[in-house]
């Protein structure tokens, strides 16, 4: 890669992020990811007090204060190189504002802001159907990605469970949060001239258009 890439996924739950983002990884090695979610989601694991206060969102599919994520992020993204990819931070326009103000001084702001665009018929689907492994954060799905055995994940053989919020009303209010919050975010992006969408209604449409947008942004003079 030419120019480091610091990539925002943006996307309703369930859009594919992570698979993306799992893609990307692969492709290129140097690449780190920082995902807000997963972050959470490890408190809540490790039984700690920020764990136990998200928690509370979480369930219920509202999203965390921006204080307490953005601590989080900045922390984890203090860490990294030049190049990654951010999944599911900034959601508000808050957040935008005050990571530009943490990276903009580094020389480090995003350079790049991916929509995935995908009908919310086939995410609704896509998340009652889904099944994870929590230690690592691989996803599997009843119909287009199954694991190799039943129940279980395909590298550690370890039982895969239903996320908290993958229920019909923490769905509807994720998809809530995630229109009502979108709209300011994409304008700030476009503002900047960073946002591109990508459309499409499964991941293997999508990865090689996210490939190209990374490939050319990695080469632009
Ligand atoms: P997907 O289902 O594809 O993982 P999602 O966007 O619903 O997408 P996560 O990004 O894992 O899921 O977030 C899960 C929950 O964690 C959110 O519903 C919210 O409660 C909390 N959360 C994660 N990131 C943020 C953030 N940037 N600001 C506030 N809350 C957040």
């Amino acid at each position: 890669m030419l120019n480091p890439i610091r990539l925002l996924l943006l996307g309703p739950p369930g859009a594919g992020k992570g698979t993306q983002t799992l893609k990307l990884l692969k492709q290129f090695p140097n690449l780190k990811t920082v995902s807000s979610g997963d972050i959470l989601r490890q408190h809540i694991r490790n039984g700690t007090r920020i764990g136990t206060l998200a928690s509370q969102y979480i369930k219920q599919g509202k999203l965390v204060p921006d204080e307490l994520i953005t601590k989080l992020v900045f922390k984890h993204l203090s860490t990294l190189n030049d190049s990654w990819i951010l999944d599911g931070y900034p959601r508000t326009l808050t957040q935008a504002q005050n990571l530009s103000q943490f990276l903009t001084p580094l020389d480090r702001d995003i350079n790049l802001v991916v929509e995935l665009a995908v009908p919310e018929s086939v995410i609704i689907s896509r998340i009652e159907e889904r099944w994870v492994h929590p230690a690592s954060g691989r996803t599997y799905n009843d119909t287009y990605n199954k694991p190799k055995v039943a129940g279980l994940d395909d590298i550690t053989s370890e039982p895969l469970v239903k996320r908290s919020d993958d229920n019909k009303l923490a769905m509807q209010n994720r998809l809530e949060e995630y229109r009502a919050t979108t709209s300011p975010l994409k304008q700030y992006y476009k503002d900047k001239g960073i946002l591109t969408t990508i459309s499409g209604d499964s991941s293997d449409v999508i990865f090689p258009i996210l490939l190209d947008t990374i490939l050319e942004k990695s080469r632009e003079a």
